[in-house]
């Protein structure tokens, strides 16, 4: 299905990008910039969609965990931000691309100048070849951290840039028929062609304690995009390598299918 994708958001979670320590998992980090680097050599147009400015912040500040208190939070993304986009920048640039930060507001995505502004400075950057890298503007956007989550920002992106299709790589192989930790006859949904209530209440309440997400949130996202046409990947982001095999056409994680224009 993805085989002829050509400008692809992929979305990494905080689980993916982090150890239990809360710490910055360096060699996932790498291979994830050597993979979509070599994408990005290939002729496609990747953009990377990054949680992780909230978690690596509270880490690096020293503590405890991820705080509960809006300013805590928005402090913590400051300072996690930074790091993210310190190794993004050094471990792109050691396979020879130029990385762009963009920080996203709810708000500039919803009014239309500020949309078709943002809109622009995509496509000027695919232009000049470089790979966009985007989070929530955590720092300064309170909605955003109080109902905001990545999932649905990379689904947002998605439809803004006109993406071909959205990679939401996690730390759990795709969808399943229920809960695996809880239940062991749970099975992988390789495919899904409609999100119906079956879906939504397979995918059920969850999340990391330094991510926000879950699976719910990833139907959500999945929704928002295959009904703009987009096909959505819901796979386990810890060997970044398996891109390939989903770009090669081989069953990986959850594929949602796109929605036909006009369904
Ligand atoms: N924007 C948040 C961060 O970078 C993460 C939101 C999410 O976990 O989906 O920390």
């Amino acid at each position: 299905m993805l085989k002829d994708a050509k400008r692809i958001v992929v979305k990494v979670g905080t689980s993916t990008l982090t150890y239990g320590t809360g710490k910055t998992n360096v060699r996932r980090m790498r291979r994830l910039a050597e993979v979509l680097s070599d994408l990005q050599n290939s002729g496609m147009q990747i953009a990377l969609v990054t949680s992780g400015a909230i978690g690596i912040g509270a880490v690096k500040l020293g503590l405890k965990e991820r705080p509960h208190d809006t300013p805590g939070r928005q402090a913590a993304a400051t300072v996690g931000q930074c790091e993210l986009m310190f190794m993004y920048d050094k471990l792109f640039g050691e396979y020879g691309h130029i990385v762009g930060q963009l920080l996203i507001t709810r708000s500039d995505i919803d009014n239309g100048e500020r949309r078709e502004n943002l809109i622009n400075s995509f496509e000027k950057l695919f232009e000049y070849g470089a790979i966009p890298i985007i989070n929530e503007n955590d720092s300064v956007a309170v909605e955003e951290i109080v109902y905001g989550d990545n999932d649905n920002l990379s689904a947002h992106v998605a439809r803004l840039i006109k993406a071909d299709a959205l990679i939401i790589l996690s730390d759990i192989d795709g969808l399943f028929s229920a809960n695996p930790c809880e239940d062991e006859n749970a099975v992988l949904i390789p495919v899904v062609e409609n999100i119906d209530d079956e879906i939504i209440s397979a995918a059920g309440p969850s999340g990391s304690s330094l991510g926000t997400g879950g699976m719910a949130t990833k139907i959500t996202a999945a929704k928002l995009a295959t009904q703009s046409g987009i096909d959505t990947v819901v796979m386990n982001g810890a060997n970044p390598e398996d891109i390939y095999r989903l770009l090669e056409g081989r069953q990986t994680g959850t594929l949602f299918k796109a929605a036909k224009r006009g369904e």
